[in-house]
């Protein structure tokens, strides 16, 4: 096929044009060959064209695709079922991509404060760095510049701090504030975890003041950091929590859990979507959760994310092109070191030329995001591809 150019130019067009994939492999409109650990950025949790999931795509297929939230549909209702009973929250509002369930955290948020205490209680403190979605809310409730500049007017009542900086997050709080929101990991800018101590204060400070803490799983979620969601590392619990890109594991599926004393300002109405928890999404959700969240699964993250860690950090200590690896489970990043800042897009490329695919986490950090299913041989062969490149641009 003719590759025009009819798509918006906020994407830039990519050399590399994958059209098959199976498990950790792609192959380009070329023929060429690919590892893929960058999991189509947190989303192909599984694989790609996984047998499983292909199976209750199809089989949905066959049933019922689409009646709109005026009729409740049964996919829908099981997997809500599922997140429940393996999480925090009581109730689940499904969506399509991460930013309408941060878009919806915040809603309900404001609206709970609202409901509770006055239309005073409003502001959100959030995260300089974060990255939370590109609509107008969420652009705004994310903590960077260049992704909200020139789209003012911007929603207001909405304040950033230093991320993993207690002091600044308690100087930053009041009566006024509904809500802190968090990614317990930072991963679009350079996947940097939240220290324990900073999640536990947030969570304080926050039922010390009447607000909520609403946390963005969309990225660390489902699996990725070696349990189903990232927060429970830290024993802390969240009010509400957005999950997305892995909970579909490659088709479009988002949601935002909450408490059910919270989700009670989610009154009848009050709040919706036209595709949110189709029955074809949550059909495929439901089966990935079943093959995420299970035994073998946490053994394979475990088992990869070791080889994966030392072997960035053994990278690092030959090339002195990073200065080591951090992240948890199989959400990674290669920090480079500070005379190579700036430069993880040039090395995402020289990587997609040895044949692995790895990505950005903005420009001084190489992140990695495989399938929580990759084999041992196609890590190491992704791995051995990556240490080529590396070399190379370390060499030129
Ligand atoms: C990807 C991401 C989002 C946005 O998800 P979309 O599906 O692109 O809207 C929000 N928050 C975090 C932490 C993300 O990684």
């Amino acid at each position: 096929m003719q590759i025009t150019n009819h798509i918006t130019p906020n994407f830039t067009f990519s050399k590399m044009i994958p059209q098959k994939g199976l498990g950790s492999r792609i192959w380009d409109v070329d023929g060429k060959e690919y590892v893929d650990l960058s999991g189509g950025i947190a989303v192909n949790a599984l694989g790609h064209c996984n047998p499983d999931l292909i199976e209750a795509l199809t089989e949905q297929a066959k049933t019922l695709w689409h009646c709109s939230n005026i009729y409740t549909n049964l996919p829908s209702q099981e997997l809500a079922k599922k997140l429940v009973d393996n999480s925090f929250a009581d109730k689940v509002f499904f969506c399509n991509s991460g930013a309408e369930a941060n878009e919806a955290a915040a809603k309900l948020a404001r609206k709970y404060a609202h409901d509770n205490f006055g239309e005073k209680k409003a502001r959100i403190i959030t995260a300089i760095n974060s990255f939370h979605g590109r609509t107008l809310f969420t652009v705004t409730l994310g903590g960077q510049k260049k992704y909200s500049e020139g789209f003012g007017p911007l929603p207001g009542a909405i304040d950033h701090v230093p991320f993993n900086d207690i002091e600044a997050l308690e100087k930053a709080m009041g009566d006024d504030v509904c809500a802190i929101m968090l990614e317990p990991i930072q991963g679009e800018s350079g996947v940097l975890p939240a220290t324990r101590e900073y999640l536990k204060a947030a969570r304080d400070l926050a039922t010390r003041h009447d607000a909520l803490l609403i946390l963005d799983e969309v990225q660390t979620g489902m699996g990725h950091t070696g349990k189903l969601f990232c927060h429970e590392h830290y024993g802390v619990l969240p009010d509400i929590m957005s999950s997305a890109k892995a909970l579909g594991s490659g088709f479009p599926l988002a949601a935002m859990l909450a408490t059910d004393k919270v989700a009670a300002s989610f009154t009848p109405g009050s709040h919706g979507s036209t595709f949110g928890g189709n029955p074809l999404a949550t059909a495929v959700g439901s089966k990935a959760f079943d093959l995420i969240n299970s035994e073998a699964t946490y053994k394979n993250i475990e088992a990869r994310s070791k080889e994966l860690m030392q072997r960035i950090d053994a990278i690092a200590r030959e090339t002195g092109v990073f200065t080591g690896a951090r992240g948890m489970g199989l959400l990674v990043g290669a920090v480079l070191v500070p005379e190579k800042a700036g430069e993880s897009g040039k090395l995402k490329d020289f990587a997609l030329d040895e044949g692995v695919m790895v990505l950005q986490a903005g420009g001084n950090v190489v992140r990695f995001a495989p399938s929580l299913l990759i084999t041992e041989r196609d890590l190491a062969e992704g791995l051995d591809r990556f240490e080529r490149a590396v070399k190379k641009y370390a060499a030129c």
